[in-house]
């Protein structure tokens, strides 16, 4: 199953790439509000499984930029780095032996369409599979974990470099929650429409230009490993969001450093799971 948020209105997608409107199909059932819906999602998956058919005769139209993120207000961003090999490397650093860890704001999460203000010239790109919870975790295990997940979407951890090193000590989750710096979409998916939910192709382009490109069966810590470390700590919550990491081809790293400019269209695209895709444009102060 697809779901995706129009108007902060939970829509299933429907096999034509239409809309149905969770609450009014379901008469009320269930709520339209994204996050009380990720609070009832085994009764949302329990009536989503009929209702393509059963209420084809109410189905929507909407353009891609009518669409938000498909988890709008998480009560929490969780966020991985240095979580791909070739991305360790190309940073010059180790892989790490513990979960890299910070958050994103949640005033950062746009929808996947949205453009994305850059406040400066240092501002780079990390193409990212996103992981949203459907189930509260704590303590779970690997053999349990996927089974408290929601749905896959992509992501962006667009990050702003100047800050995020500025100083004696890293600034991740400032630098990475400017408004827009986290637009996530442009789908929820369900984990049993996918082949294998932990290898999928992802990859960056920017102005059409391939610019990151691997498979997310490279992670270093794969998705039920991050929720079991997370949950061992945290409880995770319906709704929240895991930004799982980045493969290499990022800004930063390449010589000379490349930062994104006003006019550059950044696409990512994950195997299954669709595309987002953000136009910059300057902050209006260059
Ligand atoms: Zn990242």
């Amino acid at each position: 199953m697809r779901f995706a948020t129009v108007g902060g209105r939970m829509k299933l997608v429907a096999a034509s790439g239409k809309y149905v409107d969770v609450e009014t199909a379901s008469s009320g059932r269930l709520p339209a509000d994204p996050q009380a819906v990720f609070e009832r999602w085994e009764d949302l998956a329990d009536w989503a499984g009929s209702a393509v058919d059963q209420y084809s005769g109410v189905v929507e139209t909407y353009d891609d930029s009518a669409l938000g993120p498909p988890s709008p207000r998480p009560r929490q961003v969780f966020a991985i780095g240095f979580n791909y090999r070739d991305h360790v490397d190309e940073a010059g650093t180790t892989v790490p032996e513990a979960l890299q860890t910070f958050s994103k704001f949640q005033s950062a999460i746009a929808g996947p369409y949205a453009d994305v203000v850059l406040p400066s010239q240092n501002v780079d790109w990390e193409a990212e599979l996103v992981v949203v919870m459907g189930r509260t975790a704590h303590r779970v295990d690997e053999l349990d974990a996927w089974g408290h997940v929601a749905g896959l979407t992509i992501g962006q951890d667009y990050s702003e470099r100047a800050l995020q090193m500025a100083g004696a000590f890293p600034q991740f989750s400032l630098a990475k929650s400017f408004p827009g710096f986290a637009p996530i979409g442009p789908v929820l998916v369900t984990p049993d429409e996918l082949a294998d939910p932990d290898d999928l192709e992802i990859e960056c382009e920017i102005n059409g230009e391939q610019i990151q490109s691997g498979r997310t069966s490279a992670m270093i810590f794969p998705v039920a490993t991050l929720i079991a470390r997370l949950s061992a700590v945290c409880t995770l919550y319906p709704g929240d969001l895991i930004f799982t990491g980045t493969p290499s081809g990022v800004g930063f790293a390449r010589t000379p450093a490349r930062y994104l400019s006003p006019g550059d269209v950044v696409t990512t695209r994950i195997e299954s799971l669709g595309e987002m895709r953000q136009s910059c444009v300057g902050s209006g102060e260059d």
